[in-house]
């Protein structure tokens, strides 16, 4: 799914994403003319590899993002939030998931046959 940023208005959008075993529900709302700001759960989960074994399994995902996005670069510097950036003028929510999902699988996972395995 994509929305144009210059159709995110002031006023909060509810949005609901369902991307295969991942779900996104928030709230986006512009907050100046390059920048919205969406807040919302994500829940479901990500398939990950033990990085112990080489398993591949499915990790229970449900946390709280916050992002900013950006309609281009974006040039300044903010704490409260990770910034993504958009190039074609809208938010791209499926490459939104999908860099979500990477980072999910970028972290240290250990498969439950080798956390219960006694060094
Ligand atoms: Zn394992």
């Amino acid at each position: 799914m994509k929305i144009e940023f210059k159709k995110v208005g002031f006023n909060q959008k509810e949005i609901k994403i369902d991307d295969k075993n991942l779900k996104l529900q928030g709230n986006i709302v512009r907050e100046d003319s390059n920048l919205v700001d969406l807040k919302g759960t994500l829940k479901g989960s990500v398939k990950v590899e033990c990085r112990r074994c080489g398993k591949e399994f499915s990790l229970p995902i449900e946390e709280r993002l916050h992002l900013k996005l950006s309609d281009g670069v974006y040039r300044g510097s903010l704490e409260e939030a990770d910034v993504v950036e958009f190039y074609e003028g809208s938010i791209d929510f499926d490459e939104l998931m999908e860099s979500e999902r990477e980072s999910v699988r970028l972290d240290y996972h250990l498969c439950d046959e080798c956390k219960n395995k006694k060094e």
